[in-house]
This record gives structure tokens, sequence and C-alpha cells, in this order.
């Protein structure tokens, strides 16, 4: 990779004069909305640098292109290049100097154990770079939550890394991929995003990659965190209300650099009438913990407790999880979990869990230290 171009100046600070211009490192550290008509931030006027924020392309509906202007949900993703995204966005250059990287051209659907690995370390070594503030990722919304999720509990620094993509492709009315990579840089460009982990940055919100989940098919209005977002990104300012509660980045076990390989780990979903065989079949293709996506509060099926002690009674790990899409699974409370050496998820999705169990596997096969883990992270 070329440097950076070191291209701000105090003329270039002046010519940022106002809100959505101003250079990234501009941006206010703490929230504190203006008091009154928008004007250029005090640093504005000082020699501020812009910061140096690579972004990698993964592919995507960001990357997407659709026959049409009212193609908004059927088109193919995963076709533009990352430089061609950027060019699209002249104004991300006013705020950083950015420089693109194409590591994958897919729909997120298409990541595995392997290319999560891969992009992770990727993005490990780039972080490492001296001259680099910051790295946004454009990436297909479906995984978006696993990808920020394993990043948030993997790499091992504190500089910002913000994973963005777009539901609907740059061809499309309405198409929302330009304004939430521009709020991308920007949020990676601000040092108050210095230490929050891994964010997911779409629709106008800032989201912790632990919970943000994607939760309507084709909606600009997609993205939601149980909790709410940390924050909001608007008129070019990124502005943060909360912070992550459970220890992410620098604080956790896990260290990308040192993990090749991840153990399998498989979800499988209940529903009325669910195949006991799903289970035997998750055994019998090597998993090592079985996360069961179970109704309402954790509850297993009369007749699918058997299968799940029988899959324990051989050594596979068996985590209890919900498939509402909130709330906490309580230990102990719909299935005696000590009784069954089971795990319960805490508030932590199915998709999630199964992040948070491979990785929890890389260190550990006790339940005790597992469950740990859940109430932990
Ligand atoms: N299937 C696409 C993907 O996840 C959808 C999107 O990007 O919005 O890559």
């Amino acid at each position: 990779m070329k440097n950076f171009a070191r291209a701000t100046t105090l003329a270039a600070a002046l010519l940022s004069a106002s809100l959505i211009t101003a250079p990234a490192h501009a941006q206010p550290a703490t929230v504190a909305p203006p008091a009154a008509a928008p004007t250029a931030p005090a640093a504005a006027t000082a020699e501020a640098r812009k910061a140096n924020i690579v972004i990698i392309g993964t592919g995507g509906t960001i990357a997407g292109a659709g026959a049409s202007a009212i193609n908004t949900a059927a088109y193919q993703s995963a076709v533009v290049p990352v430089d061609k995204i950027i060019a699209s966005v002249p104004e991300i250059s006013k705020v950083a100097n950015v420089k693109g990287e194409q590591i994958f051209q897919i729909g997120s659907e298409s990541f595995n154990n392997e290319r999560l690995l891969k992009l992770a370390k990727r993005v490990s070594e780039v972080l490492k770079q001296p001259d680099v503030d910051g790295i946004v990722i454009t990436h297909g919304t479906d995984t978006i939550e696993e990808t920020a999720y394993f990043l948030n509990l993997t790499l091992k620094s504190d500089k910002p890394v913000v994973v963005v993509g777009s539901m609907r492709p740059g061809t499309a009315l309405g198409a929302d991929g330009a304004l939430n990579l521009y709020d991308a840089v920007l949020v990676a460009s601000n040092p108050a995003s210095k230490g929050k982990g891994t964010l997911v940055v779409l629709n106008d919100e800032i989201h912790t990659g632990r919970d943000v989940t994607k939760s309507n098919t084709f909606k600009a209005e997609t993205f939601r965190s149980q909790f709410g977002p940390l924050g909001y990104v608007v008129e070019g300012r990124s502005l943060f209300y909360r912070l992550p509660a459970r220890p992410h980045t620098l604080q956790t076990e896990w260290d990308i650099d040192k993990i090749d390989k991840l153990p399998e780990v498989a979800v499988v979903y209940a529903y009325g009438n669910v195949n006991p065989a799903s289970i035997d079949a998750a055994v019998k293709n090597g998993a090592k913990a079985i996360v069961y996506a179970a109704t309402g509060n954790g509850s297993v099926g009369d007749y699918m407790v058997e299968p799940l002690k029988a899959a324990r009674a051989k050594g596979v790990q068996i985590v209890r999880a919900s498939r509402t899409g909130s709330g906490v699974v309580v230990r102990n409370a719909e299935q005696p979990d000590d009784k069954y050496d089971w795990i319960v998820t805490d508030d932590q999705l199915p998709q999630k869990a199964r992040i948070l169990m491979a990785l929890a596997l890389t260190r550990t096969n006790d339940p005790k230290a597992l469950q740990q883990v859940f109430w932990k992270y």
C-alpha cells in the first residue's frame, strides 16, 4: 500500500468552514451539540490533520448494481470495486485521506470461518501501520453483525474500526450507500470513536458490533440494537450517547493474530415439529457445540431434551439460546442447566452466540468457564 497523501493545510481547514466539510479530527470528541446556529468547530481553524482511513471492500449491496433505479431490493450485489465506490462519494476526501483495498467481492451470506479469519487478520495488520488512524469495512448487511462482533472480540487495537453496508444498491432511487460510507468514514476519523470496539454505521446510527442485528429484509431502517444505538451521525458529525458495557478489543482474551482456525459450532433452529435428527446431524458433522435457537426463554420441547442430552454425553457443548430476537435466556429456568451441564447465552442472539462460543472453545472446554464467558462478553 502506498503512503497516504498528507494534503491537509490551513487552507484546507479554512475551506472546511462548514460542519459538513469539517476535517474529521475537528469533530467534537465529546457529545456537545451546537447551542446556536452551526459554525465551524474551533479546531477547524487550526492546522487540523485529516485522518488516514483505509477502506477495505468485501462486497455486499453497497457494492451492488441493479437493472433500473426502481430496483431497490432486486439487484446484483458485490459487483462495484471499492475504489469506484469511494470515487462516487467525493465528499469523503474532504474529511479524510482514504485508501481502498479490495479483499473480497462477495455477498456477506458467503462469509465462512475462513473468510472471516482472513478479513480479521488483514484488519489487524493494517491497524498496526502507524500512519493508519482507522479502518472502514464495506460489507454486505446480511452478516455484518457476525463480522463486527468477531472483530469486536478479537482485534487488539483501540483504533476505530467501522463496518458499513447499505440496503439499496448505488443505482437505486434513495440509495443509502453513499451517505452510509461518508458517515462511516466520519466515525472512523473521529478520535471519540477510539476504544469503543468495532462499530457498525448505517442509517444515521452508530451501533456496537456486539449488539447490532439486521431486523428487516429490505428497509433502510433495519439495524437495531437491543439496548439502542451508541449514537448518531448527523450533518457531518458523529455523536456518542452511550458506551459499550461489555469487554471488547484490548480487554478480551482473544487475539486474532493467534487464531488460525475456529472450531465448528452449529446453530439448530427450533420450531414446532423440529426434527431431533438435526441434533445428530450436527454432532456427526463434527460440531463441538450446538447453539439451540429455542423458542421463548430457551424452551426445549419434551422430545428434544433427550437428543440434546445425548449430544452432551458425547462431549458436545449445548448452548440454550432464544429465537425471539431479544431478552435474556435465564439459566435453570426453562431447563435444569446445572443438572444437564448446559450453557445459556445470556442476551446473545443465536448467530452471535455461535461466534462467541467458537472463540471461547479456542481456550477452554469446561462448561462452567464457558458459561462465564457468556455472562462476561
Ligand atoms: N445479500 C447482501 C449481503 O449481505 C445484502 C446486503 O448487502 O444488503 O451481502
